[in-house]
């Protein structure tokens, strides 16, 4: 009798790529939504992990430099018995899964066990390391060649279950690595350094050849140190560099200097700085995708999670007879995905739309009814807070006509209070709320080891909840000492003020009230400090 086919397993090899969870495949992510196991390395952002599905179960079977949690052989038969009791599982390993990733072993594993794999091809740190050093590896001018050579740490070859040390170093023939391309590219070559650029000399390259170490590339602690083979050790010394680091060797590397672009303070003034999202996951995604791009590392505590209410009958009722509205006001991005479901569950769909105005409190708003409803606001006031709304109403005749303001729960009344005095009937409906989450007790502890550069504010909400969530009362708290020192960046006046409740003043007001505005305060605010 066949096998349905749900119960077949499989193995999906993927490459996380080297970092910048941006850099992960269309395909890889792809996969990674669809398993049921995560197998992971060390190496792997955790960000990535994020696409896997949250009933998803992970196991880190990373190396801990000196230790590794798992053998590799462990690691096959860990896969061959998920995938044999018919689960999907993800292979997730930093970079490529075949360059120097044994990748090629465990595909060897899965075709001798019988279990059917895939290979996701990743982009190598090996040429995204340099990449985001500035340091093209191959160049019209400057190398029309590179290799890739595994420069031997230790730890590879402990790692090795099969040949010794001595064996590997034996194959390896120098003579020939030296000239083998324009531009050498060692992984796993910093606690083998002194060596080879030893060997490089010996067999014919300058003292003067430029060489650089990329360390974390891709990531928000990317460090790179450059020299010559003739100082490199030394100042690798000096600036205390440890892996994972890639080290590239010929004259690509002085194109740095004009290139660098990622680590460059001048030009991407986040770089390195950490920064906090208090957002609720559900809508941070967009802020730290924006932060991330420009270097920042970001640090997300979301102090509030957005919760449709159970009762929708109000709801219902409204989208139901949506002609007697003259207006619909839109007030944030957390309401449209509940009126998108409605819609689907009444199988209704942008037409009930038809008679009725839509206005959009900002662009964000304004973008995701475009995206989830296919609905083009007719009006979005120049600034996104209540008050510019009602200020720059288009409607001036509101005497008997509706308005329907699904909202959350908690919000405060401007709104229907000013839209009544202008002789509207409105109709609230709440239709989600903001529940507070507990936090991780890490951000403190960053907090008070002074970690933090910056602490975004997107709602009030947001401000209250962290307050609350790290028990800080006020400015004059003990606790409270320790954010006097951070930038803490609103998004704009009204979140802002609530901030001045508790005795903080915004360190930045974003000049315009989204989060790109908020990135854009960000960013100018750094670049300024230098
Ligand atoms: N399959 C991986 C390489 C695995 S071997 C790939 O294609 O990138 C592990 C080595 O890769 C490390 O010792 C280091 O030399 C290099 N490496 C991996 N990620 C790196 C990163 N983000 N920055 C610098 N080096 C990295």
């Amino acid at each position: 009798m066949l096998e349905p086919e749900n119960k077949q397993g499989i193995v999906y090899l993927i490459g996380a790529g080297p970092g910048d969870p941006g850099l992960l495949t269309l395909r890889g992510r792809e996969l990674l939504a669809q398993a049921d196991v995560v197998v992971y390395d060390r190496l792997v952002h955790p960000a990535v992990l994020d696409y896997a599905r949250a009933e998803a179960l992970r196991v880190f079977v990373g190396k801990a430099s000196a230790r590794h949690t798992l053998t590799q052989e462990e690691i096959n038969a860990l896969l061959i018995r998920h995938a044999q009791e018919g689960k999907r599982v993800a292979r997730l390993k930093g970079g490529d899964p075949f360059v120097f990733g044994r990748g090629g072993e465990e595909a060897e594993a899965c075709r001798t066990a019988g279990v059917p794999f895939v290979v996701v091809p990743g982009i190598t740190s090996a040429i995204a390391a340099p990449a985001y050093a500035g340091i093209p590896v191959t160049h019209r001018d400057a190398a029309s060649s590179f290799c890739v050579i595994t420069g031997h740490e230790r730890e590879d070859a402990k790692e090795s279950g099969r040949r010794t040390a001595g064996q590997a170093e034996g194959r390896r023939d120098w003579a020939r690595l030296a000239r083998a391309a324009d531009t050498l590219i060692f992984l796993m070559g910093v606690e083998a350094l002194p060596e080879i650029v030893a060997r490089l000399q010996e067999h014919g390259r300058e003292p003067e050849t430029p060489i650089a170490l990329v360390q974390w590339g891709t990531w928000p602690q990317q460090r790179v140190v450059s020299g010559t083979l003739a100082n490199i050790v030394d100042r690798v010394r000096e600036a205390d560099l440890r892996p994972p680091a890639v080290c590239v060797v010929g004259e690509v590397v002085r194109l740095r200097e004009r290139l660098r672009w990622f680590d460059d303070p001048k030009r991407q003034p986040l770089f390195g700085k950490r920064i906090v999202v208090t957002r609720a996951r559900e809508q941070a995604s967009g802020l730290v995708d924006m932060l991330r791009a420009r270097g920042a590392e970001v640090l997300e505590y979301p102090t509030i999670r957005i919760e449709k209410l159970e009762d929708m009958t109000k709801l219902d009722e409204a989208l139901r007879s949506l002609a007697r509205y003259a207006w619909m006001v839109i007030t944030s991005v957390n309401t449209v995905p509940v009126i998108a479901e409605r819609l689907e569950a009444l199988e209704l769909d942008a037409r009930a739309f038809a008679m009725t105005k839509v206005a959009a409190i900002g662009p964000a708003t304004a973008s995701v009814l475009r995206e989830k409803l296919g609905i083009r606001a007719d009006f979005v006031p120049t600034e996104a807070v209540a008050e510019a709304l009602v200020d720059q109403w288009p409607d001036m005749e509101m005497r008997g006509k509706r308005v329907f303001l699904p909202r959350a729960r908690e919000a405060r009344e401007v709104l229907p209070e000013r839209l009544r005095a202008m002789g509207a009937m409105v109709d609230v409906i709440p239709v989600y709320e903001t529940v507070a989450m507990e936090q991780p007790g890490t951000l403190l502890e960053d907090l008070m080891a002074g970690n933090i550069d910056a602490i975004t504010f997107t709602a009030s909400s947001t401000v209250k909840n962290l307050m609350q969530a790290l028990a800080i009362g006020s400015a004059e708290s003990k606790l409270g000492a320790y954010l006097k020192g951070v930038c803490l960046a609103v998004i704009g006046p009204v979140t802002g003020q609530t901030l001045k409740e508790y005795g903080f003043e915004p360190t930045i007001v974003a000049e315009e009230h989204t989060m790109a505005g908020l990135v854009k305060a960000l960013e100018s605010y750094f670049a300024k400090r230098g």
